[in-house]
C-alpha cells in the first residue's frame, strides 16, 4: 500500500499504463487529489468502480497531524506529528509578493553545523514524498489559501534525501498537481557538491541556496562539518556549473555571527571569492537559542558586512526577521516542545 501523496504523476500514468489501461485516469485523479482537494477514493466520481477499488487496494490517503501552530503577524509556524510520532515543523510567511512556506525534509539532521538548532537533534530518517507534500497540503487547507513559494529550509538535508525531495519537486511543481512554478521553489544546501552537480542536470529551474556563512575553508570548518568533506573551492565549482546548467542565480545564505564571520575581512574575501558569479548573499541575522553559544552580530557589524559587499558590487539582501518570538529557526519549535 502507498500513501497517494507519495506518487509523481508520472509515476501514477505509469501504474495505469502497466495495467493495460488508460494513462488518462493519472490525470483524473490528480485532479481530485491536488485541484478538487478530496480526501477519500468514494469522492472521485467520474472514475469507474473498478479503477476505484483497485486503487483502493493499493493507495490510501494519509495526511500528517498538526499538533501545534504558533502565529505572530506576518508569520505561522506549525509542528506536525508524523505517523511514527516524530515531529517535524513548517514555517508560513506572508510577503506582499506571496505567501512562502518553508518545509523539513528530515526528522533531524545529521550534518552538525555548530550553531543550528536541528543539528542538536540527529538525524532519525528521511521524511518520506508523502510527508513533505502533506505539509504544503494541510496548511494550504489551515490558511485556506494556495501557497506562492515553497523553500526547502526547514530541519534537515534536502541533498541527504535526494530522491525523495526530487520527487516531491515533481510533484508540487507538475501542472496537473498542486502547480507551483520551479522558480519559485528553492532547495537550500550546505554544500553536498555531488548533489549540487546531480541537481544542476535535473531539468527544472528550481532555484539553490547554498549555505555558505564563512569566506574561508578556515572559518567554515569550525562552524560546519560539512566543510571538512567539501571544501569552499569545490562548492563554487559546481555552482558554476550549475549556472551553466541552469542560468538562474544563486544565493548564498550567510548568517552573521558575531566575533565568527562578520569582519570586514570576512567581507572582503567573501567579496573577492564570489566575484563574477551570477549570485547575491543573503545576510541572515542569526537567531539566538538558548542552547547554542553564537550570538548575533550587532546591526554596526552588519550594515558594515553589507556595505563591503555593495561597494564590491556583490548583490546582497539582508534576511527579514520572521518570528524570532514564535521561534521561527530551524528546529527550535520542535526542540522547545519536547522540552515542556
Ligand atoms: N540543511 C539545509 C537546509 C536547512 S537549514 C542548509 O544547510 O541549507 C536552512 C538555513 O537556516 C541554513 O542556511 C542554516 O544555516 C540556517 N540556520 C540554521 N540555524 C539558524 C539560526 N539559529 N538562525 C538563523 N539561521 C539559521
Amino acid at each position: 500500500m502507498r500513501n497517494i501523496y507519495g506518487i509523481t504523476f508520472e509515476e501514477l500514468e505509469k501504474y495505469f499504463l502497466d495495467k493495460n489501461d488508460k494513462k488518462f485516469k493519472a490525470v483524473q485523479v490528480f485532479d481530485w487529489v491536488y485541484k478538487k482537494r478530496i480526501n477519500s477514493f468514494d469522492e472521485m466520481r467520474n472514475i469507474s468502480k473498478d479503477t476505484i477499488n483497485d486503487m483502493m487496494n493499493n493507495f490510501y490517503f494519509q495526511k500528517l497531524e498538526i499538533i501545534r501552530k504558533q502565529e505572530d503577524i506576518d508569520v505561522a509556524k506549525y509542528l506536525f506529528k508524523l505517523s511514527d510520532n516524530e515531529l517535524v515543523e513548517a514555517v508560513v510567511m506572508y510577503h506582499d509578493y506571496g505567501t512562502s512556506i518553508c518545509i523539513s525534509t528530515q526528522v533531524g539532521c545529521n550534518i552538525g553545523c555548530k550553531f543550528c538548532e536541528s543539528g542538536r537533534l540527529k538525524k532519525v530518517r528521511n521524511l518520506e514524498v508523502y510527508e513533505m507534500v502533506s505539509q504544503i497540503l494541510m496548511v494550504e487547507e489551515d490558511i485556506d489559501k494556495r501557497l506562492s513559494h515553497i523553500v526547502l529550509m526547514g530541519i534537515g538535508e534536502p541533498f541527504d534525501n535526494y530522491d525523495n525531495v526530487i520527487k516531491f519537486i515533481d510533484i508540487v511543481n507538475s501542472g496537473k498537481g498542486i502547480d507551483i512554478g520551479s522558480r519559485h521553489i528553492t532547495v537550500s544546501t550546505c554544500g553536498i557538491v555531488p548533489k549540487i552537480i546531480e541537481f544542476s542536470n535535473y531539468d527544472k529551474q528550481v532555484n539553490l541556496a547554498i549555505s555558505l556563512h564563512a569566506p574561508t575553508n578556515e572559518i567554515r570548518d569550525k562552524i560546519m562539518n560539512i566543510n571538512k568533506v567539501y571544501k569552499i573551492e569545490d562548492i563554487i565549482e559546481s555552482i558554476k556549473y550549475y549556472i551553466s546548467k541552469t542560468n538562474r542565480r544563486v544565493t548564498f545564505e550567510y548568517i552573521m555571527l558575531d566575533g565568527i564571520n562578520d569582519s570586514s575581512e570576512c567581507a572582503v574575501s567573501l567579496s573577492k571569492l564570489l566575484k563574477g558569479i551570477n549570485c547575491y548573499v543573503n545576510i541572515i541575522p542569526y537567531n539566538e537559542t538558548s542552547h547554542i553559544e553564537y550570538k548575533k552580530s550587532n546591526k554596526e557589524k552588519l550594515m558594515n558586512f553589507y556595505d563591503i559587499l555593495k561597494k564590491n558590487n556583490i548583490g546582497v539582501t539582508i534576511r527579514r526577521e520572521f518570528g524570532s518570538k514564535v521561534n521561527a529557526a530551524c528546529g527550535q519549535l520542535r526542540s522547545h516542545y519536547e522540552e515542556e
